[in-house]
């Protein structure tokens, strides 16, 4: 019998219809094999008792015929959702403590939809990373292995986590969020699924803020089906989120028929980076291939502000990030400096934020208060919201021009060595994410689909690029890669 908690959402649905498995059981295989992967630092929390009990009801309401799409499935959640009374702290050491007392409005519908909490998964702290190796609970470790070799790899980040349990059956399903790349980049490099919505898909409310403009919740699957299911009970108008969109939620499985013929796909230019490695190159080219074999049309385009797109996010999202992270200040929750006799108030929060925040997190407040202090909001800040503009245009006239998905590589590169973060400098590690950060500046809807193996082992993705508001759409475009590539490979099991 297949080892439960290797079903895909799709599957494990099917069988809790048939009564063929229960929830309980499936929940006990997925709490039964993060147990056992203690190695990988995938899990932060995990919550048995609250997962069975859910589990529980989530049979008793399947066999009440009530059940929804995601009734009964096991899910991970990453560490920065707040779910209530679940500590909840996003990788930091200054939420250390923080267990929330309300629901973030994605997990609330997860839950409404009879989904199971498994626990919280690791995230680079506050989400600002591409490794998972800027969290207070350590780094987590990717299932993958080169051939032949025994080096820790990194399993991305910052919802590396979440990657590193779908990649190692520790969940049917996770949640990510993705403000430059962190649901799409770990995918790729773990051989899963991440589709990151339309901004405003998804409620940001009760989801611990990086940055507020550019964040967007999503799932994080096995496959593209998996993905519409999980998508369809995570997305929807919150009122408690301004920013969340007013619009009905399609069935987005239902527009899943892998049928793609002449639909027109873009290659933009500027993707094709100097210095570009020859596998990700070759990797873009047989994506291009597969999706010209499903019967679409492959068109070059070009998108002549894309080139600035790195830098523009690296002053916009630390900007966003500072002023987010400016309630942290040992008074409201949280960790809070031991203070000396005679400290008064500033050295309580100079105390507090210097000990709470990791260097990463500490560089991004400098960077972003320095872009918009009065001397400096010119040259950078507002200089970078008129690119961002420019960005968001490129795309709408790529669009208007007929053009239905766009297709790029999803990283510079497969998983690197873990460690990396500390040797890198952190230009080098945000280059990680000069493929992804694009579509975040301009709101748009993208997925990462595994699309094959490097030479010694390593998966590789493959980012498709949506029209805003059709996910539906862009994951059927999912599916014809996914169909094409046929990619079935699972990390050798060593932890
Ligand atoms: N790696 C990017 C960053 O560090 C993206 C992170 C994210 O999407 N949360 O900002």
């Amino acid at each position: 019998m297949t080892m439960l908690n290797t079903l895909t959402i799709a599957d494990a649905r099917a069988k809790l219809a048939s009564k063929e498995v229960t929830s309980r059981e499936l929940t006990e295989a997925c709490l039964s094999a993060i147990d056992g992967a203690a190695a990988l630092n995938a899990v932060v929390t995990v919550t048995a008792e609250k997962a069975l009990a859910m589990a529980d009801a989530a049979d008793a309401r399947i066999a009440s015929g009530e059940a929804d799409a995601m009734t009964g499935i096991p899910v991970g959640v990453k560490d920065l959702f707040c779910v209530e009374g679940v500590a909840s702290q996003s990788g930091s050491k200054i939420l250390d403590g923080f267990v929330p007392p309300y629901e973030s409005t994605v997990t609330a519908k997860l839950w409404d939809a009879g989904a199971v909490c498994l626990g919280k998964l690791n995230q680079d702290e506050f989400g600002m990373g591409s490794a998972t190796e800027y969290s207070v609970f350590g780094p987590t470790v990717s299932p993958w292995r080169k051939e032949g070799s025994e080096a820790k790899l990194t399993a991305g980040g910052s919802s590396g986590g979440s990657a590193a349990a779908i990649a190692a059956d520790l969940a049917l399903g996770a949640t990510g969020t993705d403000t430059g790349g962190s649901i799409r980049q770990p995918a790729a490099l773990t051989g899963t699924v991440g589709l990151r919505p339309t901004y405003g898909r998804c409620s940001r409310w009760g989801i611990i803020a990086y940055a507020s403009s550019l964040d967007q919740a999503g799932p994080m699957t096995k496959t593209v089906r998996d993905a519409a299911i999980m998508l369809g009970a995570m997305a929807g108008h919150d009122a408690k989120d301004s920013t969340s969109a007013d619009m009905p939620v399609p069935d987005f499985e239902a527009a899943l028929t892998g049928d793609i013929r002449g639909k027109k796909i873009g290659i933009p230019r500027e993707y094709r980076l100097d210095g570009l490695s020859d596998t990700i190159s070759a990797e873009w080219d047989r994506g291009a291939q597969m999706l010209r074999d499903a019967g679409a049309e492959v068109v070059d385009i070009s998108l002549p502000h894309a080139q600035h797109a790195l830098p523009t996010y690296y002053i916009i999202a630390p900007a966003e990030a500072s002023s987010n992270l400016s309630r942290y200040d040992g008074v409201r929750y949280g960790h809070r400096a031991k203070l000396a006799a005679g400290d008064g108030i500033t050295d309580m929060y100079e105390k507090t934020r210097a000990e709470g925040f990791g260097p990463e997190v500490q560089r991004r407040v400098m960077l972003g208060a320095y872009v918009l202090s009065a001397g400096f909001y010119d040259a950078y800040y507002r200089k970078a919201q008129r690119v961002r503009t420019l960005i968001r245009q490129d795309f709408e006239a790529a669009f208007n021009d007929g053009i239905d998905a766009i297709l790029t590589p999803a990283t510079p590169s497969p998983a690197f060595e873990m460690g990396k973060a500390a040797e890198m400098s952190p230009v080098e590690m945000y280059l990680n994410d000069v493929f992804t950060v694009t579509l975040n500046l301009a709101g748009l809807p993208g997925i990462s689909v595994p699309s094959g193996l490097s030479a010694d082992g390593l998966p590789l993705g493959l980012q498709l690029i949506g029209k805003p508001w059709e996910e539906g759409e862009l994951l059927n475009t999912a599916l014809a890669v996914e169909r094409a590539a046929g990619f079935d490979a699972k990390a050798a099991k060593w932890w």
